[in-house]
């Protein structure tokens, strides 16, 4: 089968890689289409990451083979499945630290979603694997898994009605972040530095400000106190010292994304005095993938508009490019 194949930092091909063949309670499935995410793309850009390897999970795809003992799907089904999931039964996941358990990331899908085909292995088939009903797009479709983690970080950020909340970056996560405060009862103003992504926004109906405009706007809504969270989706350590001079005290400042900078520049002062939280999801679990599946089977929030551009297997790297020159909102690659 064809694959983009990563072959070393910033190097893609597309190659014949072997289609993967199934046991026991696993799927196969025909991929239909795979949404590129800003991890894969750092992945693609991190030296030590290994390769060759195929990356991709946001998925959605055809059955096309079932091993035994598989019960609740049939060839034809079209499903999206989860890249990894945790064992439900470990320490970590009695406590909610899902994506820390040591499951986690041993059981990936095989090879990944820029590909023709993957092999769903059995826990992943049990326990994170959603059948699509006919009138969802698979474009739709493919944010189950990006919009299940950030339903997990607005759970853990512990967002409650009448909050004012604040997302910086307005990529596709920090849009998939304002319908889903906003369901958790929050005011939302979402932030970004680059004028045409504050007109995309604006297109699409949020309140969308410049930095210095925001922290304006964020006192009004406040009553002067300043906003109850800070979602960072972009923009890594150097956002920490603006997230501060706006959030109250009390409040919470939430990273939803790594990046440069191996230290966050705050003074211990600030943080203990002011009583601030910061907070970190990486990733999703089971029971918020099921949310995520409901809520965008069910047409309760917008996502596939997020789309701007698609591209073929062939031409992936076009696709990094226009993501990482912030081009794109968010790009689309079918095989
Ligand atoms: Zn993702
Ligand atoms: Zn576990």
């Amino acid at each position: 089968m064809r694959a983009a194949v990563f072959r070393g930092t910033g190097r893609l091909e597309t190659e014949e890689w072997p289609r993967p063949s199934i046991g026991p309670g696993e799927l196969l499935l025909r991929l239909r289409g795979c949404g590129l995410c800003g991890s894969d793309i750092a992945k693609m850009l991190t030296p030590t990451s290994a390769a060759p390897a195929v990356f991709g999970h946001e998925i959605v795809g055809d059955v096309v083979e079932i091993g035994a003992g598989v019960a609740d799907f049939a060839p034809g089904d079209r499903v999206v499945a989860a890249h990894h999931v945790p064992c439900g039964d470990c320490h970590y996941c009695r406590r909610g630290s899902h994506s820390m358990c040591p499951a986690f990331k041993t059981s990936h899908l095989d090879p990944g979603g820029f590909a023709e085909y993957v092999r769903v292995p059995a826990p992943n088939v049990r326990h994170a694997t959603f059948k699509i009903p006919p009138p969802v797009s698979d474009e739709a479709a493919s944010f189950i898994e990006p919009v299940g983690c950030c339903l997990r970080a607005v759970r853990r950020a512990d967002v409650a009605a009448g909050d004012t909340a604040v997302v910086v970056g307005l990529g596709s996560i920090g849009h998939l972040f304002v319908p889903l405060l906003q369901r958790a009862g929050a005011t939302v103003v979402g932030v970004d530095d680059a004028v045409h992504r504050i007109d995309f926004a604006e297109r699409l109906g949020l309140e969308a400000l410049r930095p210095p405009a925001a922290r304006g706007r964020i006192a009004t809504l406040s009553e002067g106190r300043g906003a109850d969270h800070v979602i960072v989706t972009g923009g890594a350590a150097s956002v920490l010292a603006w997230a501060v001079g706006v959030v109250r005290d009390g409040g919470s400042i939430h990273y939803f994304a790594g990046g440069h900078g191996d230290a966050l520049p705050i003074a211990l002062d600030t943080l203990y005095q002011r009583e601030l939280t910061i907070t970190a999801t990486y990733s999703s679990s089971p029971a918020d993938l099921a949310e995520s599946s409901r809520l965008i089977t069910g047409g309760e929030i917008a996502v596939a508009r997020l789309y701007t551009h698609r591209v073929s297997i062939e031409r992936l790297g076009e696709g990094v490019d226009l993501m990482r020159r912030r081009d794109a909102v968010k790009v689309y690659v079918t095989p």
